[in-house]
């Protein structure tokens, strides 16, 4: 089931107890957030708010926030987007690379990886594979070896041996600078295309949706709270590129992710030294 959105002023525990019965089909008890502070509400109490809110229901939490039209939440976002990009102008892929072919190695291995480890792997592995030719004839076991810190390494040994062959054979040995191009290779979904295309050869297709920018865009309420705990980054990338100018699609995902790791970490927010502050409702923030 899709994300669902109430709009309501008045509400009391049997309700809320009902909303959550209804989304989850279970009766489950329920945290109660107004505009992300958790709220106590004693059986028969009920909460009247002001304006009309949205309701949003994810992870035993349900949460009110001020209601936001479309053309609100652009003004918004884009005034985060300049808040971002000022406070963080060197933003750039921390990546290690010198050609499209190492940038696409590199973002395969990142995946469940850090940016840190992929490089430390990659000082050895570019110096030892240096044409394509060299990743298509690899014996997938040494390779296994070479690119094993970096986790998952059956896969991407799989994935990388693969897209080298795919490249030669069918793309004539140049990395394809097109989105439904780069997906036919093995192991390439949207994330890394778009990393490949913006990082690579400078055009904004889509959105690089990270686990950075899926925890800031939800915190931020740039995009929904989702149900599940597998984020759909499908939707987050279709909601950002809705807010976001295109121009600034490349810079705004490099200016997240470093303020994802500087400032807006996944357990300890640093709220009080945000830039952006007053422009998030910081979802799901636990106030200290
Ligand atoms: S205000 Fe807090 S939750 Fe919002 S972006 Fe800044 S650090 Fe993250």
């Amino acid at each position: 089931m899709g994300q669902r959105c109430l709009w309501a002023n008045r509400f009391n525990p049997a309700q809320v107890d009902q909303l959550l019965l209804n989304w989850n089909g279970a009766g489950k008890r329920v945290n109660l957030e107004l505009f992300g502070k958790p709220t106590e509400l004693k059986p028969g109490e009920s909460v009247t708010l002001e304006h009309s809110y949205e309701v949003q229901v994810g992870e035993g939490t349900v949460g009110f926030w001020p209601r936001e039209s479309k053309a609100a939440k652009k003004e918004r976002a884009k005034a985060i987007c300049a808040g971002l990009m000022k406070a963080h102008p060197d933003a750039t892929i921390a990546l290690h690379f010198s050609s499209n072919w190492e940038l696409l190695v590199a973002t395969i291995l990142s995946a469940q990886s850090t940016d840190v480890k992929v490089n430390e792997v990659t000082a050895d592995l570019f110096s030892k594979y240096r044409t394509l030719q060299d990743y298509a004839s690899a014996d997938p076991t040494e390779f296994e070896e070479d690119i094993h810190a970096t986790g998952f390494f059956r896969n991407k040994t799989k994935s990388i041996i693969g897209a080298a062959k795919a490249i030669l054979e069918q793309f004539g040995g140049e990395v394809p600078g097109a989105m439904e191009e780069l997906l036919q290779l093995p192991g390439v979904a949207r994330k890394t295309a778009n990393v490949v295309l913006g990082a690579g050869f400078g055009i904004a297709e889509g959105f690089v949706v990270d686990t950075h920018i899926a925890r800031l865009s939800l915190r931020m309420g740039l995009t929904p709270r989702q149900k599940t705990k597998a984020i759909n980054t499908d939707k987050i990338e279709k909601d950002l590129m809705d807010l976001i100018p295109q121009e600034h699609w490349t810079q705004m995902g490099h200016a997240l992710i470093w303020h994802g790791r500087r400032i807006c970490d996944a357990k300890k927010p640093l709220c009080a030294e945000c830039p952006v502050a007053e422009l998030c409702p910081k979802v799901g923030v636990k106030p200290k």
